[in-house]
């Protein structure tokens, strides 16, 4: 089955930048048109040939800058509502900070860019479709309590508002029901829930749970629960990080269990956004001196923001990462592990080389590499 394409218009200046993150790959499956312009003028007269869905546009233009633009789309061309986003270097200046307040664009995004923001920025306005990376699985041992019954089962999309749980037996419905998490390290959290629906799947059964009075402190370690798990291997602590790190990552009560040595594995952080990374940033100051930790497996996310800021990695050192390529011929994103040790330590590492399993093609690296590395360097 193929569903039709979204169609979506754009007028771009003509920017290394801008373009690149038009080929990232979640542009290829809308039916894209970027009109591409040199200059201010040429995209006022884009403008005037047709509307398009957004204007996308470097600060500095050669025939003006794209505040002014802006403003001028808005008070003299009568365009109000067209999303306008601009590019503007790391550095704003002072007259750059006083134009985009009176210019009435929609997003100021700065260099560089990570990898797809662009896409999820328009993404976001336009109500593009966005690849859901939100989907935990957690594999958190689960009892469930009716009056009748004790049940065994496996959460799946568990937040602080309730979870989807998949039992191994059948479940005869019943509205109200008891959750008993199981925390590690010998603790554990009952929590009160209501079913909302209930259906066979297999031998047992799906429902779909809303906790009931949750307190602030349930909600922390529910959170946590999601966020990571703690497993003893052998001599080392692994921890598994497996949510996105946002505003609803939870740390709670991860650092004071930490031994001496620790490696922290970050393969299913796909997404990091500001909040996410300050109570990242907050967790690594809490864990004590004398417990050494690494990364293993990190993400392309985790990698990008390592790269931008080294107290990502506070005084841990990488293992092992992926790195982001796509294959021009198969339109697919793929992502290598790779170890960090050859890397570590040259002056300006050079992304291996790889060809695609499906077609044979050779794989493109799919960001700056000057950039992609810097955390091997970053500290
Ligand atoms: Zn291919």
């Amino acid at each position: 089955m193929t569903l039709t394409s979204r169609r979506v218009d754009l007028v771009v200046s003509n920017s290394t930048e801008i373009l690149s993150q038009l080929r990232w790959p979640g542009f290829r499956h809308l039916a894209l048109r970027k009109r591409v312009a040199d200059s201010a003028a040429g995209v006022i007269r884009m403008l005037a040939e047709a509307v398009p869905d957004a204007v996308i546009l470097e600060s500095r233009l050669p025939d003006g800058d794209a505040f002014a633009l802006c403003e001028h789309m808005r008070l003299n061309l009568g365009l109000t509502a067209l999303p306008v986003v601009i590019i503007v270097p790391a550095a704003l200046s002072h007259l750059m900070r006083s134009a985009i307040a009176s210019s009435g664009c929609d997003e100021v995004l700065s260099l560089p860019l990570h990898r797809g923001q662009l896409y999820h920025v328009l993404a976001a306005r336009l109500g593009l479709p966005t690849r859901c990376h939100h989907r935990v699985r957690v594999q958190a041992p689960l009892a469930i309590r009716s009056a009748s019954y004790e049940l065994e089962g496996e959460a799946w999309d568990l937040s602080a508002n309730g979870a989807r749980i998949r039992l191994t037996q059948p479940f005869v419905g019943e509205s109200s029901i008891q959750v008993r998490m199981d925390l590690g390290a010998g603790r554990e959290l009952v929590q009160e829930a209501s079913v909302v629906w209930h259906k066979p799947h297999l031998k047992g059964a799906e429902l779909g749970i809303e906790f009931v009075g949750v307190t602030e402190e349930a909600a922390r370690l529910i959170n946590a629960l999601v966020t990571w798990r703690l497993e003893q291997r052998e001599t080392l602590q692994w921890v598994t990080f497996h949510r996105n790190l946002t505003d609803q990552a939870s740390f709670e009560g991860l650092a004071q269990q930490l031994g001496d040595r620790v490696v922290f594995d970050l393969r299913h952080v796909r997404l990091i956004n500001s909040i996410g990374l300050a109570i990242w940033i907050r967790f690594l100051r809490e864990i004590p001196d004398h417990v050494a930790y690494r990364f293993a497996h990190c993400s392309v996310a985790f990698c990008t923001q390592a790269s931008c800021a080294p107290t990502v990695l506070g005084r841990g050192s990488v293992d092992s990462f992926f790195a982001p390529y796509i294959c021009p011929a198969c339109d697919q994103e793929i992502e290598k592990e790779l170890e960090a040790d050859p890397f570590t330590g040259v002056e300006a590492p050079e992304p291996p080389r790889f060809t695609c399993a499906g077609c044979g093609v050779d794989l493109l690296f799919d960001d700056l590499p000057e950039r992609y590395f810097l955390f091997l360097s970053n500290r």
